[in-house]
């Protein structure tokens, strides 16, 4: 990935909190922050976790400070004595806490409503350096602060990630908004099929063309996601740039690209199978029921899918799907030969056009030198067409099978349509985000 410019507002995250370092506490808020920040076209620099401990905090703030001018933090504003975040920013930017009459009154009267009355600790809440703004929170106890200083700006919001979302979306973004800072927008084309390293020569030719946006490769067991960032701009021309450059992506890797944002593969098959009228059927061995599943997970795929058969002992193979025991004999349940009979015997069976048999050696045991942990054969019937497809798989049990599963749609969608290189059985083709 190419950097990202450094034009426009940024900022630094720094979530505290030991929870967050334990691993205890997924860090949500984070993520959140960093989301929201893209869309208000605020760029997210660095962040940073740092535990409930008043030097790793000061560290953090200080260096951030001193790196970008603007830092937000999430955790350590609650009551309780863990909490310190507040205390540690106001003696590093000199500005000294101050009881503020008019945060106790509304907690006070928070408390009332549901009829308590607050802890002497939850005074420490009512506490403000001197000289910052108050963000009022009505979604809990602990308010925001936005202290403005000569070393830049802090922003401190709770931990609670109702809370922090909340205030962040009202109270926080608005205020940056107003900066005029642009938008960071991104655009996601998905492909399977291909791994990616040979995506990305297929593509890297036109990376310095495609600037200011920046270009992602993101592997997956679903195959490898490419994102074009637009930083910074205003909205009509990141979406104009977008638009351009999805287009330039297409141009080189179309035949591998199936979808955009978070496109389903087995969505985009059954659209396919639906305009094309067909109807599909799975016949799977070392996949176990995957491949039916990720199909009828999607909403309305009876209209196309009719079902399949899980044929893992090779007695199944032969009892349900009418693959000839001596065939397996000969050839070993793992081959062309047996893909081949499992996938001519399930559309029989089914009336299906369009079927898929997956026979394939998931691991961690059963492989051998000629049949290795990741071989997979697929038996692909298109109308009264078979075709068997030899796949080498990487990785463990799990990731063996959910890519066999991708693989095996994709290799339906692209007999129906001319892409994730489809026209065509035979050969290898990449293990779909290798590693
Ligand atoms: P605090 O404001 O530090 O007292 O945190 C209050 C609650 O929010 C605790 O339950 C934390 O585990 C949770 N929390 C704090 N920081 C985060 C974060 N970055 N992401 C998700 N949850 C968090
Ligand atoms: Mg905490």
């Amino acid at each position: 990935m190419t950097a990202s410019p450094t034009r426009g507002a940024a900022i630094e995250l720094v979530t505290v909190g030991h929870e967050l370092l334990l691993g205890h506490t997924v860090d949500t808020n984070a993520a959140y922050a960093g989301q929201r920040f893209a869309d208000a076209g605020v760029r997210v620099v660095r962040r940073a976790t740092v535990g409930d401990n008043p030097a790793d905090i000061a560290e953090a703030v200080s260096s951030a400070l001193d790196r970008t001018g603007m830092v937000l933090t999430t955790g350590g504003l609650g009551p309780t004595r863990d909490d310190i975040t507040k205390h540690v920013v106001s003696e590093l930017l000199g500005m000294p806490l101050a009881f503020n009459d008019e945060i106790w009154a509304e907690l006070l009267a928070r408390w009332q409503r549901i009829g308590r009355v607050p802890s002497e600790s939850n005074r420490t809440q009512a506490m403000v350096p001197t000289g910052a703004m108050v963000l009022p929170n009505r979604w809990g106890t602990a308010p925001g602060l936005w202290i403005p200083s000569p070393r830049g700006t802090v922003i401190m919001l709770p931990g609670v990630p109702n809370e922090m979302r909340n205030l962040l979306d009202h109270e926080v973004v608005p205020r940056l908004v107003d900066q005029g800072g642009g938008v960071v927008r991104s655009r996601t084309l998905r492909t399977a099929g291909i791994a990616e390293s040979a995506l990305a020569e297929l593509v890297d030719p036109v990376e310095e063309e495609l600037a200011p946006l920046t270009l992602a490769y993101l592997p997956d067991v679903a195959g490898v996601d490419l994102r074009l960032t637009a930083w910074q701009l205003p909205a009509a021309e990141a979406d104009a740039r977008l638009t351009a450059g999805s287009a330039r992506l297409r141009d080189l890797a179309g035949q591998w690209i199936y979808g955009e944002g978070d496109d389903d593969l087995a969505a985009v098959l059954l659209t396919a199978a639906r305009a094309a009228g067909r109807r599909i059927a799975v016949a799977e061995s070392c996949t176990g029921g995957l491949l039916g599943g990720r199909i009828t997970a999607i909403p309305g795929s009876s209209d196309c899918f009719v079902g399949g058969v899980i044929a893992y002992h090779d007695a199944v193979k032969t009892a349900l799907l009418g693959v000839p025991a001596e065939l397996i004999a000969r050839h070993g349940a793992v081959s062309g030969e047996v893909a081949e009979a499992m996938v001519r015997g399930v559309a029989e069976r089914t009336g299906a056009d369009l079927a898929l048999s997956i026979t394939g050696i998931a691991g961690p045991d059963g492989g051998s030198e000629t049949k290795p942990v990741g071989t997979v054969w697929f038996g692909l019937l298109d109308c009264n067409k078979v075709t068997a497809i030899h796949v080498g798989f990487p990785g463990s049990r799990p990731e063996i099978r959910a890519r066999a599963v991708q693989a095996g749609l994709g290799r339906m969608l692209g007999s129906l349509v001319d892409t994730v290189g489809g026209g065509g059985g035979g050969g290898g083709g990449g293990g779909g985000g290798g590693g």
